[in-house]
């Protein structure tokens, strides 16, 4: 065990007047922990993101229209846990919202996760749900050990919906074919007997009442939170004091890719604005319209179906996946867990610094994940 500072002989000690955590990344896991840091160990926090805003990935803001958007992407807020949901409901009121999803194929939007409706309607079928599942279970194949993404969906539902939903957004989405992906990827996409055709199941669906920025603005107006924008913390680690460091960038980033880039998969977005039709108030019947097979985005959400904003324009973000930008995905395939591994391993040797949120982290979390991560995190540095 060696410190981070000891690497860097000139790096200020924490003392008085300094700061007791240096948090890096202002997103939901640098957020929550300063915002424990801060009310329940009385710490002075210094949050410190690259970004001229707060949020991270899930930042919203309203854009020269005054339509409220998400500038990377559509962020639908979901979990099963009580925990996680109490805790963020202290800085935000929520507007209940259940996401649906349609796909577009074979001329048709149909709902995604494929269920009773998807399938009766693209083959022309009237099957009751016990039907659909004996459907499934002919049309599915036989694999030993489900290990990748493509035997994930073709041990569940075959070979034919498996080409028309899943191969075709997959190979857009990570540049790879779902056989070269970990099982995890498509196993967050259920497959249902029912006609249920929500996106999530979970029993909390919301979205923050006044938007993710105005809940993150609330978590960090704390007294002895310092929040510093448009700063690269390695411009300030070594003059500002601390005492502990909490990270939430990209882990190979940190350790200047010493084994080597971690592959994330980045997306470039197209923010469209247009007026509806007379007579409507959105252009898409819901949140989000999958493209399987078609187009180089693989989804278009339209923002007021999740904002529930009331606006005579409306509002949608097209998703073109890249190799180059900025980071978004960790790529769960076994080569990279290996190389993450190196990373961790280092990181375990660093007494000063603790590692958290999804680029750190080097896992495919959803928003809850990460707040989950940075509150079990938080007793577990405050309680060692
Ligand atoms: P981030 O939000 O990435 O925050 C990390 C911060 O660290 C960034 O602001 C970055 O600027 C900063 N940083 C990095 N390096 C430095 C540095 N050197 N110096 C200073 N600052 C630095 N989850 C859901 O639950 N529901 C959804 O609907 C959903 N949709 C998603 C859609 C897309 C397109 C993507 C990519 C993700 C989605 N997620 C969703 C996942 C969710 O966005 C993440 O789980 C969550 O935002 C991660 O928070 P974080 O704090 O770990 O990381
Ligand atoms: N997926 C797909 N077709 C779809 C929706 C999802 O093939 O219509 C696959 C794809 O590989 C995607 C993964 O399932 O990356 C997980 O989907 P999810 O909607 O959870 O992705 P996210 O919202 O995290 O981008």
């Amino acid at each position: 065990m060696h410190s981070f500072k000891s690497l860097f002989p000139t790096a200020a000690a924490g003392g008085a007047g300094g700061y007791d955590t240096l948090v890096v990344g202002a997103g939901f896991a640098g957020s929550v922990i300063a915002e424990r840091l801060a009310s329940e160990a009385g710490q002075r926090v210094l949050v410190v993101d690259k970004r001229r805003h707060v949020g991270g990935n899930a930042h919203d803001r309203y854009d020269e229209q005054g339509l409220l958007i998400h500038p990377y992407g559509p962020r639908i807020f979901h979990t099963n846990s009580a925990e996680v949901f109490n805790y963020l409901s202290r800085f935000t009121e929520w507007r209940p919202y259940q996401h649906r999803v349609l796909a577009s194929v074979d001329g048709q939007l149909l709902p995604m996760p494929i269920n009773l409706d998807t399938v009766n309607r693209l083959y022309g079928l009237q099957l009751t749900s016990f039907e659909v599942n004996d459907f499934f279970a002919r049309a599915a194949e036989k694999v030993d050990s489900v290990r990748t993404s493509e035997d994930v969906v073709v041990s569940r539902v075959g070979r034919d919906l498996y080409e028309k939903f899943f191969r075709g957004y997959t190979r857009k989405q990570w540049g790879l074919d779902p056989s070269e992906l970990d099982a995890s990827v498509t196993a967050r996409v259920p497959t249902r007997t029912s006609r249920d055709d929500r996106y999530f199941t979970d029993t909390y669906q919301a979205m923050p009442l006044h938007g993710y920025t105005r809940m993150f603005e609330r978590m960090l107006a704390h007294p002895n939170i310092h929040v510093m924008l448009g700063t690269d913390y390695r411009d300030i680690v070594h003059v500002l004091p601390w005492k502990h460091m909490v990270y939430t960038g990209a882990i190979d980033s940190f350790f200047d890719p010493r084994h080597g880039r971690l592959p994330y998969r980045s997306l470039h977005f197209e923010h469209v604005t247009v007026q509806p039709p007379a007579g409507q108030s959105t252009v898409q019947p819901v949140g989000t319209v999958n493209h399987p097979n078609d187009h180089l985005y693989t989804r278009a959400t339209e923002f007021k179906h999740l904002t529930g904003q009331r606006h005579e324009a409306t509002s949608l973000v097209y998703e073109y996946p890249h190799s180059q930008g900025d980071p978004y995905y960790p790529v769960p395939r076994p080569e990279n867990s290996a190389l993450y591994r190196r990373y961790e391993s280092d990181a375990e040797e660093l007494s000063d610094v603790t590692f958290i949120g999804r680029l750190a982290s080097y896992e495919y979390y959803n928003m809850d994940q990460v707040v989950a991560q940075a509150l079990s995190t938080f007793k577990r540095l405050v309680h060692p």
